[in-house]
């Protein structure tokens, strides 16, 4: 069963059309990365699912339930949109990190918050958080950082920001994670501590969503590859098919390019 289907997805910038219809689809615990030049609207598209922008045209699809119809995308207040957003999470760029709270705080704040929405929270209350708290020190134990999780921000290296940026997305058991180019912004040195946890989501069959100039790393940790370009889907398929038997040659020109 598909958790994700994006169908004829638009999005315009004025009179800029930046997504020109997107179709596809993500099974459950599947990987799929997405490539293409810069411009080709992989960031775009990454923030439609999350809401982040809202798609000009088409359906977002999540459990086989309509979450957005451009149709009808009148009725989507934002109670809706930020009910919406919890199915995906999202690792930007530049990790986003709260730089006043610790990295275990920056885990455990949004489920803290959520928590207190709970009819049963002030009687539960440190129930409820010395779980919340166990759960946040166990992610960051999983993302090798347990030593530094009452480290702030600015003592931590990008690798590590980038690192607790993952455990808060999972803190929220997200249906799909999702990466925007999660070690652009690292020194080459830092990016492999990053790639290694994703890497080992992947293998844990996290569904996830992963848009990367990381063509080597795209290709071994993927299960399908959706290459962009100019807005539209140019090739779709395993990293078998899209990086050893490209279908077009604006791909193969990609490929020459990036790889
Ligand atoms: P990519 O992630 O593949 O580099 P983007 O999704 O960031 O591509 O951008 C695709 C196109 O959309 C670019 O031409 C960019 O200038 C344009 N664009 C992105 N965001 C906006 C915006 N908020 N307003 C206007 N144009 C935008």
């Amino acid at each position: 069963m598909s958790i994700l289907e994006v169908k004829n997805l638009k999005k315009n910038f004025g009179s800029l059309e930046v997504l020109k219809g997107i179709d596809f689809s993500l099974e459950k615990g599947e990987a799929l990365a997405m490539i293409g030049a810069s411009g080709s609207g992989k960031t775009t598209l990454l923030r439609c699912l999350n809401f982040l922008e809202r798609p000009t045209h088409g359906q977002i699809i999540v459990n086989d339930k309509v979450i957005f119809d451009a149709d009808d995308n009148k009725s989507l207040g934002d109670a809706q949109i930020r009910k919406n957003r919890l199915h995906f999470g999202m690792v930007f760029q530049s990790f986003n990190l709260f730089p006043q709270y610790t990295a275990l705080r920056n885990c455990t704040l949004a489920r803290e918050l959520m928590a207190k929405e709970r009819p049963d929270f002030k009687e539960n209350k440190k129930k409820i958080m010395d779980e919340i708290t166990a759960e946040g020190e166990a992610l960051l134990e999983s993302v090798g950082l347990k030593e530094k999780m009452n480290y702030y921000p600015h003592q931590l290296s990008g690798g590590q920001q980038q690192r607790v940026a993952i455990a808060r997305a999972l803190m929220l058991q997200p249906d799909i994670l999702c990466f925007d180019e999660p070690t652009s912004a690292l020194d080459p040195e830092l990016t492999g501590e990053v790639l290694k946890v994703i890497r080992g989501l992947a293998d844990r069959h996290t569904t996830m969503v992963i848009v990367t100039h990381e063509m080597k790393f795209a290709r071994d940790v993927s299960d399908k590859v959706l290459f962009l370009d100019q807005g539209t889907i140019a090739e779709y398929g395993t990293p078998e098919q899209v990086f050893e038997h490209p279908k077009e040659e604006r791909t193969r020109q990609f490929l020459e390019r990036y790889f």
